[in-house]
Protein backbone atom coordinates (compact mmCIF):
# COMPACT_ATOMS: atom_id res chain seq x y z
CA UNK A 1 0.00 0.00 0.00
CA UNK A 2 1.56 3.21 -1.25
CA UNK A 3 1.77 6.08 1.50
CA UNK A 4 -0.07 8.93 0.42
CA UNK A 5 2.06 11.67 1.85
CA UNK A 6 4.77 10.57 -0.48
CA UNK A 7 2.82 11.97 -3.46
CA UNK A 8 3.47 15.38 -4.69
CA UNK A 9 0.33 17.41 -4.33
CA UNK A 10 -0.36 18.15 -7.67
CA UNK A 11 -0.30 13.96 -8.14
CA UNK A 12 -2.97 13.47 -5.72
CA UNK A 13 -5.60 10.90 -6.52
CA UNK A 14 -8.50 12.53 -6.99
CA UNK A 15 -9.08 15.13 -9.50
CA UNK A 16 -10.18 18.98 -9.48
CA UNK A 17 -12.36 19.77 -6.03
CA UNK A 18 -12.26 16.70 -4.91
CA UNK A 19 -8.61 16.48 -5.27
CA UNK A 20 -8.73 20.59 -3.19
CA UNK A 21 -10.88 18.68 -0.52
CA UNK A 22 -7.68 15.95 0.23
CA UNK A 23 -5.41 18.15 0.31
CA UNK A 24 -7.27 20.16 2.72
CA UNK A 25 -7.94 17.49 5.11
CA UNK A 26 -4.68 16.27 5.01
CA UNK A 27 -2.74 19.66 5.04
CA UNK A 28 -5.38 22.35 6.51
CA UNK A 29 -7.24 20.22 8.97
CA UNK A 30 -4.66 17.37 9.29
CA UNK A 31 -6.98 14.52 10.20
CA UNK A 32 -5.16 11.55 10.48
CA UNK A 33 -7.85 8.48 8.21
CA UNK A 34 -9.76 8.91 5.06
CA UNK A 35 -12.81 7.73 7.00
CA UNK A 36 -12.79 11.50 8.62
CA UNK A 37 -12.77 12.71 5.53
CA UNK A 38 -16.49 13.50 5.44
CA UNK A 39 -17.18 15.77 2.53
CA UNK A 40 -15.43 13.19 0.48
CA UNK A 41 -18.26 10.58 -1.06
CA UNK A 42 -17.99 6.82 1.24
CA UNK A 43 -17.08 5.52 -1.95
CA UNK A 44 -14.19 7.38 -2.80
CA UNK A 45 -12.91 7.16 1.04
CA UNK A 46 -13.40 3.35 0.60
CA UNK A 47 -11.06 3.53 -2.30
CA UNK A 48 -8.61 5.46 -1.37
CA UNK A 49 -8.10 3.50 2.35
CA UNK A 50 -7.83 0.77 -0.13
CA UNK A 51 -4.86 2.31 -2.13
CA UNK A 52 -3.25 4.22 0.40
CA UNK A 53 -2.45 4.58 3.63
CA UNK A 54 -2.46 7.98 5.83
CA UNK A 55 -0.08 7.64 8.53
CA UNK A 56 4.11 6.80 7.92
CA UNK A 57 4.08 5.70 11.71
CA UNK A 58 3.10 2.62 13.81
CA UNK A 59 3.97 4.50 17.12
CA UNK A 60 4.78 7.70 18.49
CA UNK A 61 6.27 8.82 22.43
CA UNK A 62 7.14 12.23 23.16
CA UNK A 63 9.78 13.21 25.82
CA UNK A 64 8.89 17.22 27.20
CA UNK A 65 11.44 19.11 28.18
CA UNK A 66 11.14 22.35 31.16
CA UNK A 67 11.86 24.48 28.53
CA UNK A 68 9.09 23.58 26.61
CA UNK A 69 10.49 21.58 24.11
CA UNK A 70 9.10 18.10 22.72
CA UNK A 71 11.36 15.00 21.55
CA UNK A 72 9.09 13.25 18.95
CA UNK A 73 10.08 9.23 18.82
CA UNK A 74 8.99 7.83 15.55
CA UNK A 75 8.11 4.49 14.92
CA UNK A 76 7.64 3.54 11.45
CA UNK A 77 5.78 0.67 9.60
CA UNK A 78 9.20 -1.28 9.29
CA UNK A 79 9.52 -0.84 12.86
CA UNK A 80 12.66 1.37 12.53
CA UNK A 81 13.01 4.58 15.05
CA UNK A 82 13.66 8.35 14.34
CA UNK A 83 12.78 11.43 16.24
CA UNK A 84 11.82 15.14 15.38
CA UNK A 85 11.83 17.82 18.04
CA UNK A 86 9.52 20.72 18.31
CA UNK A 87 10.46 23.92 19.72
CA UNK A 88 7.93 26.59 20.97
CA UNK A 89 9.04 30.14 21.07
CA UNK A 90 7.46 33.02 21.70
CA UNK A 91 7.26 34.30 18.16
CA UNK A 92 7.34 31.37 16.34
CA UNK A 93 6.94 26.99 16.64
CA UNK A 94 10.01 25.45 14.68
CA UNK A 95 10.03 22.10 14.48
CA UNK A 96 13.22 20.24 13.60
CA UNK A 97 12.89 16.87 11.30
CA UNK A 98 14.75 13.87 10.31
CA UNK A 99 15.57 12.73 7.23
CA UNK A 100 17.43 9.31 7.91
CA UNK A 101 17.23 6.46 10.49
CA UNK A 102 20.47 7.11 12.09
CA UNK A 103 23.29 8.97 10.14
CA UNK A 104 26.07 7.48 8.16
CA UNK A 105 28.45 10.70 8.43
CA UNK A 106 29.35 9.49 12.45
CA UNK A 107 30.16 13.86 13.22
CA UNK A 108 32.25 12.57 16.20
CA UNK A 109 30.61 14.62 19.10
CA UNK A 110 26.96 13.34 17.19
CA UNK A 111 25.14 10.59 19.39
CA UNK A 112 23.24 10.26 15.72
CA UNK A 113 26.19 9.49 14.09
CA UNK A 114 26.89 7.06 16.74
CA UNK A 115 24.47 5.05 16.01
CA UNK A 116 25.22 4.73 12.15
CA UNK A 117 22.57 4.61 9.23
CA UNK A 118 19.58 2.87 9.12
CA UNK A 119 18.08 4.18 6.17
CA UNK A 120 16.99 7.17 4.33
CA UNK A 121 13.32 8.31 4.88
CA UNK A 122 10.73 8.59 2.67
CA UNK A 123 9.66 12.11 1.56
CA UNK A 124 5.71 11.23 3.29
CA UNK A 125 7.62 9.75 6.37
CA UNK A 126 9.57 13.32 6.63
CA UNK A 127 6.24 15.78 5.81
CA UNK A 128 4.76 13.20 7.80
CA UNK A 129 6.67 14.58 11.18
CA UNK A 130 5.10 17.58 10.86
CA UNK A 131 1.58 16.27 10.86
CA UNK A 132 1.88 14.10 13.78
CA UNK A 133 3.66 17.10 15.79
CA UNK A 134 1.33 19.52 14.95
CA UNK A 135 -1.25 16.95 15.91
CA UNK A 136 0.31 16.03 19.33
CA UNK A 137 0.61 19.81 19.95
CA UNK A 138 -2.80 20.29 19.11
CA UNK A 139 -1.59 22.71 16.71
CA UNK A 140 -3.44 23.32 13.22
CA UNK A 141 -0.52 21.53 10.57
CA UNK A 142 0.07 25.35 9.35
CA UNK A 143 1.22 26.64 12.65
CA UNK A 144 3.92 25.02 12.11
CA UNK A 145 5.86 27.90 10.05
CA UNK A 146 9.22 27.12 10.62
CA UNK A 147 11.57 24.25 9.59
CA UNK A 148 14.70 22.71 10.40
CA UNK A 149 16.01 19.62 8.66
CA UNK A 150 18.21 19.32 11.09
CA UNK A 151 17.43 16.25 12.98
CA UNK A 152 18.68 12.60 12.27
CA UNK A 153 20.53 12.23 8.77
CA UNK A 154 22.18 14.34 6.34
CA UNK A 155 20.37 15.68 4.42
CA UNK A 156 21.89 16.27 1.26
CA UNK A 157 22.45 12.31 1.47
CA UNK A 158 18.99 11.67 0.99
CA UNK A 159 18.90 14.63 -1.89
CA UNK A 160 15.76 13.40 -4.07
CA UNK A 161 13.47 12.68 -0.76
CA UNK A 162 14.30 16.22 1.24
CA UNK A 163 13.96 17.79 -2.10
CA UNK A 164 10.35 16.34 -2.64
CA UNK A 165 9.66 16.97 1.25
CA UNK A 166 10.45 20.57 0.96
CA UNK A 167 8.05 20.75 -2.06
CA UNK A 168 5.35 20.04 0.06
CA UNK A 169 6.31 21.88 2.86
CA UNK A 170 6.39 24.88 0.32
CA UNK A 171 3.44 23.73 -1.81
CA UNK A 172 0.54 26.38 -1.47
CA UNK A 173 -2.39 23.29 -0.69
CA UNK A 174 -0.10 21.52 1.14
CA UNK A 175 1.75 23.28 3.78
CA UNK A 176 2.47 26.62 2.48
CA UNK A 177 5.43 27.44 4.03
CA UNK A 178 7.41 30.50 3.33
CA UNK A 179 10.98 28.81 1.70
CA UNK A 180 12.70 31.77 4.22
CA UNK A 181 11.85 29.92 7.33
CA UNK A 182 12.43 26.43 5.69
CA UNK A 183 16.82 25.96 6.62
CA UNK A 184 18.42 22.76 5.24
CA UNK A 185 21.27 21.84 7.53
CA UNK A 186 24.62 19.91 5.98
CA UNK A 187 27.56 18.60 7.16
CA UNK A 188 29.25 20.00 3.99
CA UNK A 189 29.07 18.59 0.78
CA UNK A 190 30.43 20.52 -2.18
CA UNK A 191 28.30 18.85 -4.39
CA UNK A 192 25.14 18.98 -2.81
CA UNK A 193 25.56 22.26 -1.98
CA UNK A 194 26.27 23.29 -6.13
CA UNK A 195 23.09 21.20 -6.29
CA UNK A 196 21.00 22.22 -4.04
CA UNK A 197 21.60 26.06 -5.41
CA UNK A 198 20.71 24.92 -8.57
CA UNK A 199 17.02 24.32 -7.29
CA UNK A 200 15.01 27.42 -7.99
CA UNK A 201 12.11 26.92 -7.40
CA UNK A 202 12.89 25.95 -3.95
CA UNK A 203 14.52 28.84 -2.65
CA UNK A 204 15.35 27.20 0.65
CA UNK A 205 18.15 28.72 3.27
CA UNK A 206 21.44 26.52 3.82
CA UNK A 207 23.09 26.17 7.06
CA UNK A 208 26.95 24.26 6.83
CA UNK A 209 28.15 22.59 9.80
CA UNK A 210 31.61 23.68 9.59
CA UNK A 211 32.88 23.21 13.33
CA UNK A 212 36.01 23.63 12.50
CA UNK A 213 38.08 26.29 10.48
CA UNK A 214 41.45 23.97 9.54
CA UNK A 215 41.42 20.68 8.06
CA UNK A 216 43.27 19.14 11.22
CA UNK A 217 40.62 19.47 13.53
CA UNK A 218 37.55 19.14 11.14
CA UNK A 219 39.08 16.03 10.05
CA UNK A 220 39.22 14.86 13.90
CA UNK A 221 35.53 15.55 14.00
CA UNK A 222 33.80 15.42 10.90
CA UNK A 223 34.71 12.16 9.13
CA UNK A 224 33.46 13.44 5.83
CA UNK A 225 36.08 16.13 6.09
CA UNK A 226 38.55 13.69 5.10
CA UNK A 227 36.67 13.52 1.60
CA UNK A 228 35.84 17.04 1.27
CA UNK A 229 38.42 20.16 2.12
CA UNK A 230 37.24 23.22 3.74
CA UNK A 231 38.44 25.06 0.69
CA UNK A 232 35.60 23.20 -1.50
CA UNK A 233 32.91 23.48 1.04
CA UNK A 234 33.74 27.61 0.89
CA UNK A 235 34.01 27.40 -2.97
CA UNK A 236 30.81 25.84 -3.12
CA UNK A 237 29.09 28.27 -0.30
CA UNK A 238 30.46 31.39 -2.10
CA UNK A 239 29.09 29.52 -5.67
CA UNK A 240 25.95 28.97 -3.93
CA UNK A 241 25.94 32.61 -2.55
CA UNK A 242 26.12 33.78 -6.28
CA UNK A 243 23.40 31.69 -7.41
CA UNK A 244 21.10 32.42 -5.36
CA UNK A 245 21.88 35.69 -3.40
CA UNK A 246 21.36 33.90 -0.11
CA UNK A 247 22.93 34.66 2.96
CA UNK A 248 24.95 31.45 4.11
CA UNK A 249 24.61 30.28 7.89
CA UNK A 250 27.12 28.22 9.51
CA UNK A 251 26.68 25.71 12.64
CA UNK A 252 30.10 25.84 14.82
CA UNK A 253 29.40 23.54 17.80
CA UNK A 254 31.62 24.80 20.65
CA UNK A 255 34.13 21.89 21.96
CA UNK A 256 36.52 22.57 24.78
CA UNK A 257 39.96 22.20 24.04
CA UNK A 258 39.29 21.27 20.33
CA UNK A 259 38.07 23.88 18.05
CA UNK A 260 37.77 26.89 20.52
CA UNK A 261 40.84 28.49 20.34
CA UNK A 262 41.21 32.11 19.74
CA UNK A 263 43.15 31.71 16.61
CA UNK A 264 40.85 28.86 15.23
CA UNK A 265 38.45 32.33 15.54
CA UNK A 266 40.51 34.29 13.75
CA UNK A 267 41.07 31.61 10.79
CA UNK A 268 37.22 31.29 10.63
CA UNK A 269 36.61 35.29 10.65
CA UNK A 270 39.04 34.77 7.57
CA UNK A 271 37.82 32.17 6.01
CA UNK A 272 34.45 34.45 6.12
CA UNK A 273 35.63 37.72 4.61
CA UNK A 274 33.70 38.57 1.93
CA UNK A 275 30.82 36.30 2.34
CA UNK A 276 27.01 37.46 3.62
CA UNK A 277 27.07 35.03 6.30
CA UNK A 278 25.87 34.24 9.93
CA UNK A 279 27.88 32.29 12.14
CA UNK A 280 25.76 29.83 14.82
CA UNK A 281 27.94 28.87 18.03
CA UNK A 282 26.32 26.40 19.57
CA UNK A 283 27.23 25.25 23.13
CA UNK A 284 27.94 21.23 22.21
CA UNK A 285 25.15 19.36 24.09
CA UNK A 286 27.08 16.44 26.49
CA UNK A 287 25.64 12.46 25.75
CA UNK A 288 27.12 9.85 27.24
CA UNK A 289 30.20 8.37 25.73
CA UNK A 290 30.65 11.36 23.70
CA UNK A 291 34.06 12.00 24.85
CA UNK A 292 33.96 15.74 24.51
CA UNK A 293 33.13 18.38 26.59
CA UNK A 294 31.68 22.37 26.51
CA UNK A 295 33.42 24.84 26.09
CA UNK A 296 32.87 27.23 29.19
CA UNK A 297 30.24 30.43 28.94
CA UNK A 298 33.69 32.49 29.04
CA UNK A 299 35.12 30.47 26.41
CA UNK A 300 32.37 31.45 24.08
CA UNK A 301 32.46 34.70 24.73
CA UNK A 302 36.14 35.06 23.79
CA UNK A 303 35.87 33.06 20.73
CA UNK A 304 32.47 35.37 19.99
CA UNK A 305 34.34 38.34 20.77
CA UNK A 306 37.64 37.81 17.98
CA UNK A 307 34.49 37.06 15.53
CA UNK A 308 32.65 40.01 16.49
CA UNK A 309 35.49 42.09 16.70
CA UNK A 310 36.73 40.97 12.91
CA UNK A 311 32.99 42.20 11.48
CA UNK A 312 31.32 38.44 11.84
CA UNK A 313 27.50 38.39 12.22
CA UNK A 314 27.92 35.77 15.08
CA UNK A 315 25.43 34.64 17.71
CA UNK A 316 25.32 32.24 20.38
CA UNK A 317 22.29 29.30 20.00
CA UNK A 318 20.82 28.14 23.35
CA UNK A 319 20.31 24.96 22.60
CA UNK A 320 16.97 24.16 23.51
CA UNK A 321 15.13 20.58 25.30
CA UNK A 322 18.46 19.61 26.59
CA UNK A 323 17.25 17.60 29.54
CA UNK A 324 15.08 15.80 26.87
CA UNK A 325 17.76 14.51 24.57
CA UNK A 326 16.18 16.38 21.92
CA UNK A 327 19.20 19.17 21.95
CA UNK A 328 21.05 19.25 18.86
CA UNK A 329 23.57 16.33 18.17
CA UNK A 330 21.57 14.48 21.25
CA UNK A 331 19.24 12.24 19.17
CA UNK A 332 19.75 8.81 19.45
CA UNK A 333 16.47 7.17 20.36
CA UNK A 334 17.38 6.86 24.43
CA UNK A 335 15.09 3.80 24.58
CA UNK A 336 16.31 0.36 25.27
CA UNK A 337 16.36 -1.51 21.94
CA UNK A 338 16.02 1.24 19.89
CA UNK A 339 18.90 0.96 17.70
CA UNK A 340 18.48 0.61 14.30
CA UNK A 341 18.27 -1.76 11.94
CA UNK A 342 21.68 -2.29 9.84
CA UNK A 343 20.86 -0.55 6.22
S1 LIG B 1 25.86 16.13 13.13
FE1 LIG B 1 24.32 15.78 11.52
S2 LIG B 1 25.56 14.99 9.80
FE2 LIG B 1 26.86 14.77 11.64
S3 LIG B 1 26.43 12.65 12.36
FE3 LIG B 1 25.02 14.06 13.44
S4 LIG B 1 23.13 13.98 12.22
FE4 LIG B 1 24.80 13.21 10.92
Amino acid sequence: MQLLLDLHPDRYPLEGFRQRQLLEWVFVQGVGTFGAMTNLPAEVRADLAARYTLNPFREIETVRSADGSVKYLFTLLDGRQMEAVYMPYLDRKTICVSTMVGCPAKCAFCATGAMGFGRNLTPGEIVGQVLAVAGGEGLAPRELRNLVFMGMGEPLLNYEHTMQAARILLHPQALGMSKRRVTLSTVGLPKGIRRLAAEDDLGIKLAISLHAPDEATRQRIIPTGHRNSIAEIMAAAREYQAVTGRRVTFEYSMLRGVNDHLWQAEELAELLRGLVSHVNLIPMNPWDGSGFESSTEEEIQAFYDVLAGRGVDVSVRRSRGKDAGAACGQLALKRPGAAPAPA
